[in-house]
């Protein structure tokens, strides 16, 4: 326990890819995990001496949309500089960025504060840039891939107004929510999709000032965050409380040992030697642009959630699919927004959730993935699959991945839609239940129920409820026929 009390303040620095087709400045496809490495490579993304940039539209369209989501002032005019450095993962020898113009300002998101209110977290900038190359590496010798030089990229940075390793989560998950939701960015973390980096000083308390602060780089995991600051906090305050200083330094998170350790001090700090970028003319963000693209999104992503919460689902479910994404299920909503979305919760939860306990595998291991899922959805919905079948697709998509309709048609589970198929089988079932046939036309209707179950499962269990019903009444009021 520290002997002096301190204020925490942290400031979270956010990269995510944007989802677009193409690379930021150069045609290439963005699709650094899809291709073989050095696959998508040209003298733009290599940066080879005499070549022109073009500025992705569509890069700037999803950093405005991003900016109006998240409450951003987005300046009229912007443009880009280079920031000058030499690492082993940076082809160029530079990278473009925004600088002294960046797309958006002074944005705001909500999370629950420390104290449980809600808390708005101010954002001080929004910009573009390109990400870098991808490193690998492999026993004594490092790798290069190139496809990840030049994905667009985007940088979101807070105010130092974040107080704890728990706040600073929850911003970095809100923010991924309202980004996915938006369709912005897939923000996948295992894919490097977004990175947070978080930088934490502490201060003694009504001291009025900011304490020197250490930035923590590249976290695979939110969670992985939070220990790391939560970790810092202790560190600084022991190093202050012997008397000693604090450094500005970038550290790394040790996992295995649940510490961070100095990866680099503030002496080795970059002169980046920023200049307007020449080849790269400024660009205007006109307000009918801006207009436009406000008017195209989608309710907020509060709203949204809040009326998950309308619409019969519980808070920990809407944490569960929402705040984790589970089964990427805010692509899910981007995709088929308000009628679509709380059939698919209900579904995650009722039939997803509880394939995570019966087979014993985690969601994130399992081959299903968000698209035969809503595949799967779909062909229950449409009459194609019965409760039944549409459980036993699901099982085998979330073992074994796959198609859902060619899964759903080679383990013969599509429900029998040949009305004839259906009249032979209901005849088989009366002539055999005789008896049962003879109670139901005395009266005794219930046993309708019974007769229902052997037809169903002369179908195989097939048949379409809803299907087979009107055709099992028909035969039932029809006398003789059997
Ligand atoms: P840099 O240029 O080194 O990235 P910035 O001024 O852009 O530095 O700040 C980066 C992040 O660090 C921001 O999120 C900011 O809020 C945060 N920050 C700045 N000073 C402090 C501090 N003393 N304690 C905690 N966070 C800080
Ligand atoms: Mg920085
Ligand atoms: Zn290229």
């Amino acid at each position: 326990m520290s002997a002096r009390t301190y204020v925490t303040t942290v400031g979270v620095e956010v990269h995510v890819e944007l989802a677009t087709a193409a690379k930021m400045f150069c045609s290439c496809p963005n699709a650094p995990q899809d291709l073989l490495p050095n696959r998508a490579a040209c003298p733009v993304c290599l940066g080879l001496p005499g070549v022109l940039p073009v500025i992705n539209r569509e890069a700037v369209r999803l950093g405005l949309r991003a900016a109006l989501a998240l409450n951003c002032r987005v300046n009229e005019i912007i443009w880009f500089e280079r920031k000058n450095y030499i690492y082993p993962d940076l082809v160029k020898g530079y990278q473009i960025s925004q600088y002294v113009r960046p797309l958006g300002e002074w944005g705001w998101l909500t999370i629950a504060g420390d104290d449980g209110k809600e808390k708005r977290v101010t954002i001080r900038r929004l910009h573009l840039e390109e990400d870098t190359c991808k490193l690998i590496h492999a026993r004594d010798e490092a790798r290069i891939d190139v496809n990840r030089s030049g994905v667009p990229l985007m940088e979101i940075v807070t105010e130092p107004v974040l107080r704890s390793g728990r706040e600073a989560e929850e911003y970095a998950r809100k923010l991924r929510a309202i980004l996915v939701y938006n369709g912005i960015s897939r923000c996948r973390i295992q894919h490097g999709e977004m990175r947070a980096e978080a930088n934490v000083s502490i201060a003694p308390t009504d001291s009025g000032e900011l304490g020197v602060r250490t930035e923590i780089k590249n976290q695979a995991g939110f969670n992985h965050m939070r220990s790391a600051i939560e970790y810092e906090v202790r560190r600084q305050a022991d190093v202050l409380d012997a008397g000693g200083e604090l450094r500005q330094e970038t550290r790394g998170w040790d996992d295995a040992n649940q510490r961070t350790f100095i990866q680099r001090s503030k002496e080795d700090a970059h002169d980046y030697r920023y200049f307007p970028e020449p080849d790269l003319p400024p660009a205007r963000i006109s307000t009918e642009w801006i207009e436009k693209e406000r008017a195209a999104l989608p309710p907020s992503y509060d709203a949204f959630v809040n009326g998950l919460g309308e619409k019969g689902l519980s808070r920990a479910d809407i944490e569960a699919l929402a705040r984790n994404d589970a089964l990427g299920f805010l692509g899910l909503a981007a995709e088929d927004r308000a009628d679509k979305t709380v059939l698919f919760a209900k579904r995650l939860v009722k039939d997803v959730f509880s394939l995570v306990n019966s087979t014993g595998l985690p969601l994130d291991d399992a081959k299903l993935t968000p698209r035969s899922f809503r595949q799967a959805v779909f062909l229950l919905e449409d009459g194609r699959l019965n409760g039944e079948g549409f459980r036993r697709l699901l099982e085998t998509l979330y073992r074994e991945g796959g198609d859902a309709e060619m899964v759903a048609k080679s383990a013969d589970l599509l429900v029998e839609r040949d009305d004839a198929a259906v009249e032979q089988a209901i005849a088989r079932v009366l002539a055999e239940a005789q008896l049962l046939v003879a109670e139901y036309r005395s009266g005794k209707t219930a046993v309708r129920n019974a007769i229902f179950g052997r037809v169903m499962k002369e179908l195989r269990k097939k048949g379409n409820p809803k299907a087979v019903g009107p055709l099992l009444d028909k035969a039932l009021e029809t006398p003789g026929r059997d």
